[in-house]
């Protein structure tokens, strides 16, 4: 049985492995299918990232999953032939309160394990084993699109948590900016317009697919600076890259909801005006809050938001596909890509 696999800490260790028998825990037995490549992967394959389980020296990447059930249990809720996606997070042993409530995309002491990340095996193998209670069966007929759910569920959280925010006051927010026309960028925008905003999308290429993908959606696409845009309610900033985040804070209506869900590297510095920063967030009663991960119920909206999408929008997403063999490609990124994704079956 092959697998993908990397040795923390080491770049440039990704390789196929052969393991015997499936990947994981779990009483579900899963064919693996595919699974995408995104920047967490290329981090941990980068050596900057990621954790082996206890004892292994390599870790079996991937934690966009897909894949079939060959065996579950008769109580799981699951048959044989579902397509499902598996969880990414599993709560900290303690628990904290929210991972004790199925909110571990909200872990308070940083002890939760994540496939294919953190201290647990990921799902980039020919097969698999998940808990059923930690498997998403998908809609058969999104098919190898599904395998965007893992992305959409970090989305939908983020829109989750935007929502509650929202509701403190009688805002009636109506335009929203997206920085950053990657997979979470774009489906950040897909939420957005089926919400029915005014969408906004602004990213540094002037050309190849990310501009249709926007305008296909009906989102007006800028490839300028954040403050040509027109003032958003709402932003979603889906680069990390520091500037933008900088800028997004600054450049936007009052009330504005700014969420952050790129996860930027750290170690380059900006002079910032600390003191004008603050003011502005305080006399306009601003929010920017970071969002990471998702429990259940944002897999669960996020299949619901994928099954309304457009299928042929959808597969515009993914621009490469590479085999098991050759995985590691897809670890390179290409001027057109958006979504890479590992074919395993
Ligand atoms: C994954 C999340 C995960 C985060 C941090 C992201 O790429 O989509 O599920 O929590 O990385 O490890």
């Amino acid at each position: 049985m092959r697998a993908m696999v990397i040795r923390p800490g080491v770049a440039g260790s990704a390789s196929v492995a052969e393991l015997e028998g499936p990947v994981g825990e779990g009483d579900v037995l899963v064919d693996g299918l595919a699974v995408g490549i995104c920047g967490t992967d290329v981090e941990i394959a980068g050596g900057a990232y990621g954790t082996a389980p206890p004892g292994a020296e390599f870790l079996v990447l991937g934690h966009e999953s897909l894949g079939r059930v060959v065996a579950a249990p008769h109580d799981s809720g699951l048959s044989v032939g579902d397509l499902v996606v598996g969880i990414v997070r599993r709560p900290d042993p303690v628990p904290c309160p929210p991972c004790g409530m199925g909110a571990w995309d909200m872990c308070r002491n940083g002890g939760y394990t994540e496939r294919g990340i953190k201290g647990l095996h990921g799902y980039g193998a020919e097969q698999w084993r998940v808990e059923a209670g930690f498997a998403v069966r998908v809609d058969p007929a999104l098919g190898s699109l599904a395998v965007l759910l893992e992305p959409a569920s970090v989305v939908a959280k983020a829109w989750d948590h935007i929502e509650r925010i929202l509701a403190r006051a009688p805002l009636s927010p109506k335009r929203v900016l997206v920085t950053g026309a990657g997979p979470i960028g774009l489906l950040a925008a897909l939420l957005a317009t089926q919400r029915g905003f005014d969408v906004h999308v602004l990213d540094l290429v002037t050309d190849g697919p990310k501009p249709e993908l926007a305008a296909a959606l009906g989102a007006s696409y800028h490839s300028g600076a954040v403050v040509d845009v027109p003032e958003p309610d709402i932003v979603l900033e889906c680069t990390g890259a520091p500037s933008v985040v900088l800028d997004v804070i600054e450049h936007n209506a009052p009330a504005g909801v700014v969420c952050l869900t790129g996860v930027s590297s750290g170690g380059r510095e900006l002079p910032v005006d600390a003191g004008a920063v603050n003011r502005r967030l305080v006399l306009q009663n601003d929010v920017v809050f970071g969002s990471v991960n998702a429990n259940r119920a944002h897999y669960d909206a996020a299949a619901y938001a994928l099954s309304a999408a457009d299928p042929v929008w959808l597969s515009g997403l993914i621009t490469r596909r590479v085999p098991l063999e050759s995985w590691a490609d897809g670890l390179q990124q290409q001027p057109d890509d958006v979504k890479v994704v590992v074919d395993l079956g």
